[in-house]
């Protein structure tokens, strides 16, 4: 028993500061995944449908959205913060039917960046899908289609409102005769991976202060950056845009909500980490505070933490199949994988991003070694190092395969996910309520020649 509850903090997993807590080793050393009463065994699985595999867990979405919601509100209700609480999914987080679904059931109004993807959201609106309250913020650049869609939706009742991004748009926006909101380029940069000096969407403070009266403008908008590395970061531009947002309902008789965008991080590295518990209560103190002391109405508050709420619910799957001694670094060998982080975890190779890399099998073995992770495309920047560091997984034993997981893989990495080599994507199942799905099936060799044109009948 005792030495069942070491491998699972050896290996960080059950740990609720780090999304662990669903994660648990058998005695035998096998990954699973704790849905209430059900156990998903992920060696079994991919023992059952092979590698590289995709397994998504929908009840992790919506456990993770509920307390969201549910931090926000309890906070709100506490402090006697008369606005409401609206959580908006960033689509191109993650479009995945499996992802949005879910994410809807849990009560998720939607934000869209592009006309495929408010095309989607027409698709379930016109299925009736959706509960008629259902909100839906248009942000990214508005090309024709893009307002010719918005303009159909609205008048089919959806409530949709445009945001505004810029002075063309703004031209453009001016008539337009539904709720708009306006997105602000604050002065005040997040620690991110991206740390934008200059960033090319929004309007500066001033301009928007300039405004002639719009009585359709109803949101300020910003969104500084994702995966914000501290509390501080998360906190200070709400201060900088409430502050705005104060000033502009002076002028702007409509505005009524605050909406503060994306950017909340994910403890990728399972290092200790800001949580959204204490940030909620933070934001909804200082909305209080600074709205009760200018004498305005608590504003309605739009939160749209995208990878915050996704990245977790998913696993990517890959075995070792072969090993290469190096010289001279950090770790021993390279572990060969038969998969690809180039293609399938692309952020890996785009901004270095780290990852929470666990075995699915022989977890509970002291043999260990020091790896770096090379993916099965021709490419030498398909690899993943830990940073320069190194990754410990068991040693490999003769005749036996040796599984790993990669955690939290479920932002953005399928939209960006590609075919250099021509590899095939990885099979991705879906787990809920007990049983398993399959969500996209293993890409022969047809399927992806098809995709480069090589379709049937044609040389
Ligand atoms: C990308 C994006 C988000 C989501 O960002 P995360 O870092 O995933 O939370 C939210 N809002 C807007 C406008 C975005 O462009």
């Amino acid at each position: 028993m005792t030495a069942k509850k070491n491998w699972k903090r050896f290996w960080k997993l059950g740990v609720e500061e780090f999304n662990t807590q669903f994660f648990d080793i058998t005695r035998d050393g096998e990954l699973t995944v704790r849905e209430g009463n059900y156990i998903y065994n992920l060696n079994d699985l991919v023992k059952k449908y092979g590698s590289p595999l995709e397994v998504v867990f929908p009840f992790i979405l919506e456990e993770r959205l509920e307390d969201l919601q549910d931090y926000f509100r309890a906070y709100m209700k506490i402090q006697g913060y008369k606005g409401k609480f609206f959580y908006h999914y960033p689509m191109k987080v993650n479009q995945n039917k499996e992802f949005v679904m879910p994410l809807i059931s849990e009560g998720a109004h939607m934000e869209v960046g592009s006309v495929n993807e408010l095309w989607l959201v027409k698709k379930l609106w016109e299925g009736e899908k959706f509960h008629a309250k259902l909100r839906v913020l248009c942000n990214g650049p508005k090309t024709d289609a893009y307002l010719k869609l918005v303009d159909e939706l609205r008048s089919k009742d959806l409530a949709i409102m445009p945001i505004i991004e810029d002075e063309h748009e703004l031209d453009k926006l001016y008539k337009y005769k539904g709720d708009v909101g306006i997105r602000v380029n604050l002065d005040t940069k997040a620690d991110t991976h991206w740390d934008k000096k200059i960033d090319r969407f929004g309007l500066t403070a001033k301009q928007i202060l300039a405004l002639p009266r719009m009585k359709n403008l109803k949101l300020l908008h910003y969104h500084i950056g994702s995966q914000i590395v501290t509390a501080g970061s998360v906190i200070k531009p709400v201060e900088e845009a409430m502050d705005l947002y104060i000033k502009l309902s002076k002028i702007q008789p409509g505005l009524d909500t605050l909406d503060i965008g994306g950017g909340f991080g994910v403890p990728y590295e399972k290092k200790p980490f800001y949580t959204a518990k204490e940030i909620s209560e933070r934001i909804v103190k200082l909305l209080k505070k600074m709205s009760d002391e200018a004498g305005i109405r608590h504003p309605n508050l739009v939160v749209e933490w995208g990878r915050y709420v996704v990245a977790p619910a998913q696993v990517t799957i890959y075995n070792v199949i072969a090993e290469k001694p190096i010289p001279k670094a950090n770790a021993k060998s390279w572990y060969v994988i038969d998969g690809s982080f180039m293609n399938d975890l692309l952020d890996t190779w785009a901004i270095h991003q780290k990852w929470h890399v666990v075995p699915v099998n022989n977890a509970n073995t002291r043999d260990l070694k020091s790896v770096w992770l090379a993916g099965s495309s021709c490419d030498s920047d398909d690899k993943y190092t830990a940073g320069g560091n190194y990754i410990l997984l068991p040693k490999l034993r003769e005749g036996e395969p040796q599984h790993f997981a990669v955690l939290d893989s479920g932002a953005y990495q399928d939209a960006l996910a590609s075919h250099h080599c021509l590899l095939s994507s990885p099979a991705k199942l879906i787990a809920q309520d007990g049983t398993i799905k399959i969500a996209r099936k293993r890409e022969s060799s047809e399927m992806v020649g098809k995709l480069f044109g090589w379709g049937n009948g044609e040389h």
